[in-house]
């Protein structure tokens, strides 16, 4: 059966004061949904969460790091650098990153397969632009992004594979992809992926859905057969938002 995930990106808000405050907001919350739990602080709070979490049932994961081992990479922070930490999941190829920072799909292929060196979990983002869409080339361009990262993959890597479709056009600007447009993509992944790896694997990998899922929208969003949870970047800064999503499960 496919794990349901609720992942929280905080992106580069909360230093570590702000971090106390929401981890202690997060510890009085409640769960009342079978989803798996995580969230991502920025690198200079992840051992303090890492260490605060540590009982909980909450996992601290990392929004990004390098493909390198070690060296010349200044400002970078490596699989094994986290892992020294305590982090054994990373967001790879959030769309923020691919537009701000020029990460490509053929880097993204450098750093998934640096993660699964280490034997981390990797959460896959990707997703169309909203020319894609309007265009009507939105499958398209998210099936040559999965191709282009993954698909030199084994299909055994895919046990430590989540894939995590955000459109471009839905993060942070309050616009949600329907819950029949969500669907719709997750299931045209789902067919890709039994293309190339058949039905056990497609069937075994989570996809998430994100784009502005709030506490409003995420038990429709969740209800379709093919979202398998969700990726949450602005209602992961407040905590009771945080699991009334977690809890639309
Ligand atoms: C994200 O950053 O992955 C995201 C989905 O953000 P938001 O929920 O704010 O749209």
């Amino acid at each position: 059966m496919r794990k349901y995930i609720v992942a929280g990106n905080w992106k580069m808000n909360n230093d570590l004061p702000q971090t106390e405050v929401l981890i202690s907001n997060l510890k009085k919350q409640t769960q009342n949904s079978n989803a798996e739990v995580m969230i991502a602080p920025t690198y200079t709070s992840l051992w303090h969460a890492f260490e605060a979490l540590r009982q909980s049932n909450v996992e601290v994961i990392a929004q990004n790091m390098h493909f390198a081992e070690n060296g010349a990479y200044t400002g970078e922070v490596s699989a094994a650098m986290l892992k020294s930490v305590g982090i054994k999941t990373v967001i790879l190829g959030h769309s923020e990153r691919r537009a701000y920072f020029n990460e490509t799909d053929e880097l993204l292929a450098k750093k998934v397969n640096a993660a699964l060196d280490h034997n981390m979990r990797v959460i896959f983002c990707f997703g169309e632009e909203l020319a894609d869409r309007k265009s009507g080339n939105h499958q398209q361009v998210v099936e040559t992004q999965i191709i282009k990262a993954l698909f030199h993959l084994e299909a055994a890597a895919f046990g430590n594979i989540v894939l995590a479709y955000e459109p471009v056009w839905a993060i942070g600007t309050g616009e949600t992809a329907s819950p029949e447009q969500a669907q719709d993509m997750h299931a045209f992944i789902r067919k890709t992926l039994v293309r190339k790896y058949g039905n056990d694997v497609a069937n075994s990998v989570s996809i998430l859905y994100g784009g502005s899922v709030k506490p409003n929208n995420a038990k429709e969003i969740f209800s379709k057969p093919d979202v398998d949870g969700g990726l949450i970047g602005g209602a992961a800064l407040n905590a009771e938002d945080f699991y009334a999503i977690v809890n639309a499960f």
